[in-house]
Parts: C-alpha cells; structure tokens; sequence
C-alpha cells in the first residue's frame, strides 16, 4: 500500500519511482570501460545486502511509490541466490526487470518466465567475436550472441546496450542498426561516461552528434523515422522504416537528460545513490540492520539531488576528474 509518495519528491518535482538495485560488484567479464584493469577492491560479503533485505529495503520504496525495479550489478546473474531474489521481488506489485552481460542467462529463462520478468537489457558492444574480447577481456561473444537470439526467441522484450568508444566500435554502428531488421529488438548507443578508474577522456567519445552524422550519411532521409519516446525515458529513439527493431542514443554526456529523470540507485552493499553521477550516498543497510526507520534517510537523500548529474551540470565539470573520480567504479553502480 503506498504510504506517502511525497518522500520520493525531490527538490525540483521529480517524483521518483523507479528503483535500480545493484545486486553484486563482480562479475564474470572484466569491461574495460566498466573497470579498473586491476580490478576493484571487494566489499565484505557480510556488508552486502542478504536476499531478504534486499526485499525488505525494495518494499519500502514501493510503498512510497516505486513501482518499477530494475537489477543490475556487477553481473546479477552469478549471485546464487538471484532465483529467491526474484521470487521475493516479484511478489512486490511492480514491474521487474533486468540488466546483464547475458553470459548464463540461458540458465535462468525458466525463472525468469515464472516471476514474470520479461524486460531484459543486454550488454554487447560488437559484433566482433576478437574485439569483443578486447573490451570484455573474456572470449564469451558466441555465448552471449546466442543467449541474445535465445531471449528474442522466448519472446522477451530485449534491448541491447552498446558503450561506444572512438575507433574501436563506433565503426559498427550501421552493422549494429541492420541487426534491427529483423531482430525485433532495441539496439541502445550509450555515449561513454566518465567513473572511477575507466580512464575516460572526451577524445574516446562519440556523441549523439556523431551517430546521428553516421546514419544519415547510410540511411536516406525517409527512412529514418523518429520515435516517440515513453516518460521518463532516457534514449531518444528511431527505426530504420521497414525494420523490426529500432534503435535508441543515451546521450548522459553530451545531452543529459536529467530533467525526467525518475531514478534512484542501491548498491549491493545497501548504500542509495540518488544519481548514478552523486558523490554522496546514503548508508540505508547499517540503519537497516540497527532496526532504525529508513525513511527519513531516503527522504534526505532525495531532497539532495542536484538538478543535473550530481551537481556535475556543464561538460567543463564533468572532464574534471577530481569530480567524476569521487564516484564508484561504475561495476559497481550497476547503471
Ligand atoms: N553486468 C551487467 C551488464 O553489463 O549489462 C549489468 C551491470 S553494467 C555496469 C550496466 C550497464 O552499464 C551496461 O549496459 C554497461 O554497458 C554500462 N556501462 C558500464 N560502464 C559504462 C560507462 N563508462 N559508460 C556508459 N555505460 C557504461
Ligand atoms: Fe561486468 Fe557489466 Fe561491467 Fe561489463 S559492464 S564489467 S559485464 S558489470
């Protein structure tokens, strides 16, 4: 029952109810755009978030009017207990969905049908089996390539994110469109963001410009059609007329979007994050533990977000890496 979805009101009338729940910081690839190539020093397993807190914590956001839950990590899939995590979720009333490198997930398609979790976000950023061990330092691209083609043929709503990164895939993003023809999925272009320890630089960016530049010199101009994007939504979206799928830019860097923004964030060791850019965050797992009411905490965590991407609001800031460099890596935000 909603009890009072004031709290999840911030300062400038964004109500907040979407809740992105970050369930583990490792993960079985090694991202290099993700994280540090020496890896990130490991929360205590006893710090992390049990199954039954995760519930726990997720239903009082429900009952202040979250009504949508995404999981993410690290990789949520290598947690073992991710099948009593959704159950648990699932039986909260809001949609569910998931974020994955999609390596196991051809594990877990019974699970995922039973606790009706039909929204599945996968990560692949070529089509390239050599360059995609590049990027990941793992050789699994024909695994997730089929898991990719399996989620389409169980009939999931599936949406591909690629990171897009100046001469290594940003020569693929017409291959990545043409998949669209007959996939009938979303092929999302994220523009690559600056965390802790990825080494980002502008000059390793490509930005909404650009991609737009790339299609329209490819594509003629009717074919090209803009789509309308759903509330809150993140990407602007498009479709090559004729094709199945679509395909999306998420443009954090060079055009936030912040002004819609609906998301609050948990890490895996129950800190809440009210934008995936803050450099504050909020200990709900410690007040959880010691038996304290959370709300007040939350309440105070979402009254302190800034207006645009943690008070990081001009491109000047955000290339300043003292500021991004406050942040977590973000393997371990979960996005
Ligand atoms: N392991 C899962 C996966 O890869 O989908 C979930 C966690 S991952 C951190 C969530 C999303 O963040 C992925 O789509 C990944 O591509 C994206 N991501 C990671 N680092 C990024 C960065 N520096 N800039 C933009 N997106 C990033
Ligand atoms: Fe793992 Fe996802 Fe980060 Fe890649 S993007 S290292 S798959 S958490």
């Amino acid at each position: 029952m909603t009890k009072n979805k004031n709290i999840l009101t911030d300062g400038f009338n964004r109500k907040h109810t979407y809740l992105r729940i970050s369930l583990i910081e490792r993960c079985n690839l090694r991202c290099t755009y993700c994280m540090p190539a020496e890896g990130i020093s490991l929360t205590p397993r006893e710090h992390l978030m049990r199954y039954e807190e995760i519930y726990e914590i997720a239903k009082i956001f429900v009952d202040n009017g979250v009504n949508k839950i995404r999981l993410t990590g690290g990789e949520p899939f290598i947690r073992k207990d991710i099948s009593f995590i959704f159950e648990k979720l699932a039986s909260l009333n809001v949609e569910l969905a998931i974020t994955t490198n999609g390596v196991t997930i051809n594990r877990h398609i019974k699970t995922l049908k039973k606790n009706k979790i039909n929204n599945i976000n996968i990560s692949l950023d070529t089509l390239i089996a050599e360059k995609f061990k590049k990027i990941t330092r793992r050789d699994d691209f024909t695994k997730v390539y089929n898991n990719l083609l399996l989620l389409v043929n169980k009939g999931f709503t599936v949406k591909i994110n690629a990171v897009l990164i100046k001469d290594f895939n940003d020569n693929e993003i017409i291959d990545f469109i043409n998949l669209t023809k007959d996939l009938p999925v979303t092929f999302r272009f994220i523009e690559f963001m600056p965390f802790d320890g990825n080494k980002w630089n502008k000059n390793k960016l490509v930005s909404q410009k650009e991609i737009l530049t790339q299609v329209e010199k490819y594509f003629l101009k009717d074919q090209l059609i803009r789509l309308q994007d759903a509330p809150n939504d993140t990407s602007k979206n498009y479709k090559i007329k004729g094709y199945k799928g679509s395909f999306a830019i998420i443009s954090s860097v060079t055009n936030p979007f912040c002004d819609s923004c609906n998301r609050l964030r948990l890490t895996a060791d129950g800190k809440l994050k009210n934008c995936l850019f803050s450099s504050t965050e909020q200990d709900l797992l410690t007040a959880f533990r010691q038996g304290n009411d959370i709300t007040p905490i939350i309440q105070k965590a979402v009254q302190a977000k800034f207006k645009t991407r943690g008070g990081m609001d001009t491109l000047k800031k955000f290339q300043n890496e003292t500021l991004h460099g406050k942040n977590r890596s973000m393997i371990t935000i979960g996005g």
